[in-house]
């Protein structure tokens, strides 16, 4: 049986995963879904009942927590009348990366079901999310907030309440846009370094420290140095961010050239075999 605290999470890949193991440890029951079940199944030894189906894990909880790829697999995988399933003031934190138009469509299968939808898309990387460090996004009706904070505390040091939803995923766009032009640009440089005879670990002491010197450039220069890219986000997911930047330019008369061009580095890295990998991999289009 469900309870007031009673959490069904769909989709335990890498920020899943660590969301729930958060939120057991904070006290909360939590009722986890993942296509593979084996990728949800150590789960079950930190405490998470794993469920054979989004239905079942749904069945009578009040909040459902999506964490899936994007858009078109969340609304397979919450159609099917599983939203129908939540308890009466059942909550659906709509915590994955969806856009604009994404977040549109799931809020109106949520409105169908008669069920609260927040979205609350998050800033952070595995790192982050197993640390319980996430900056959550959260934008959707105020009756909902304070239950929905209950749920965001265990695994985030940051929670931004932005207003109606969809302002969260407005500003997961424009964050993101930032972070894979960065990703885009940093791995030319670093390719441009040993093109022209500089040691690249030299650019990246000469800036650490200072305004340019981003901790997070270091850490994803140093994986480009050595061309090691363990998956915390994947290049896959990072190109489909990328997408969904320029479709929101696009619907709003907005021409980026600079994500265009990032983008396509991206699909040039995810046509060479490295989509799985870390989005640091864009590197290997851009090398010498
Ligand atoms: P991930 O490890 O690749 O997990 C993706 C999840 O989606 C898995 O549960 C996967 O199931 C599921 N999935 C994919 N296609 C499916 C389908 N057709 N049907 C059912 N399930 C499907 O990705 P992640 O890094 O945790 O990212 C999850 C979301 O958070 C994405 O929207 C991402 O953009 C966003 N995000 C990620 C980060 C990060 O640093 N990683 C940070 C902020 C936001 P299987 O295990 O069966 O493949």
């Amino acid at each position: 049986m469900a309870n007031g605290n009673t959490v069904a999470v769909l989709g335990t890949g890498i920020m899943g995963a660590a969301m729930v193991r958060n939120l057991l440890k904070a006290g909360m029951e939590v009722r986890a879904w993942n296509r593979s079940r084996e990728k949800a199944e150590p789960l079950a030894e930190d405490g998470a009942t794993v469920a054979d189906s989004p239905a079942e894990a749904a069945e009578g909880v009040s909040f459902v927590l999506t964490m899936l790829s994007d858009a078109d697999t969340i609304a397979d995988v919450v159609g099917g009348g599983v939203l129908d399933t939540l308890a009466d003031d059942g909550v659906w934190l709509q915590m994955s990366t969806v856009g604009i138009e994404g977040t549109e469509r799931l809020g109106e299968l949520a409105t169908a079901s008669g069920v609260a939808f927040v979205d609350a898309p998050v800033l952070g990387t595995k790192a982050s999310a197993e640390q319980g460090q996430l900056i959550v996004l959260a934008s959707g009706p105020k009756e909902a907030r304070e239950r929905s904070e209950a749920v965001f505390e265990p695994m985030a040091s940051k929670v931004v309440w932005l207003g109606e939803a969809g302002a969260g995923s407005r500003l997961k766009l424009v964050v993101n846009n930032w972070i894979v032009g960065l990703l885009g640009v940093l791995a030319e440089t670093i390719s441009l370094a040993e093109a022209t005879g500089v040691d690249p670990k030299r650019f990246l002491e000469t800036i650490e420290g200072g305004p340019l010197g981003l901790p997070y450039a270091q850490m994803k220069g140093d994986m480009m140095i050595e061309e090691r890219f363990p998956t915390s986000f994947s290049l896959k997911l990072a190109r489909k961010d990328a997408a969904l930047v320029l479709d929101a330019a696009r619907a709003n008369g907005l021409e980026m050239a600079v994500a265009e061009a990032v983008a396509a580095r991206f699909d040039d890295a995810i046509n060479s075999g490295h989509g799985d990998e870390d989005l640091a991999a864009v590197y290997e289009a851009t090398k010498p």
